[in-house]
């Protein structure tokens, strides 16, 4: 279903973004995140797994984790 009210460059469905240890914990939509991608919070463990992405079930985004982990605290 479409419910787009304005026309946007989003013409890729497939979007990826580069997270880093900065962005955790990391929840979608980004706070930056247009209009047309809000839905309900949710959060996604990119560190999870070994190859450091995680896909949103909302929109289907792709995170991927870049640069340092960060440090565990135990
Ligand atoms: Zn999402």
């Amino acid at each position: 279903m479409t419910t787009a009210t304005q026309a946007n460059t989003a013409s890729d469905s497939a979007r990826e973004i580069a997270v880093t240890a900065h962005d955790l914990p990391l929840h979608c939509p980004r706070p930056d995140a247009p209009l047309w991608a809000r839905h309900p919070r949710v959060f996604l463990d990119v560190l999870k797994n070994a190859a450091g992405e995680a896909v949103c079930p909302y929109c289907g985004t792709t995170y991927r984790f870049t640069g340092e982990k960060p440090k565990g605290h135990h």
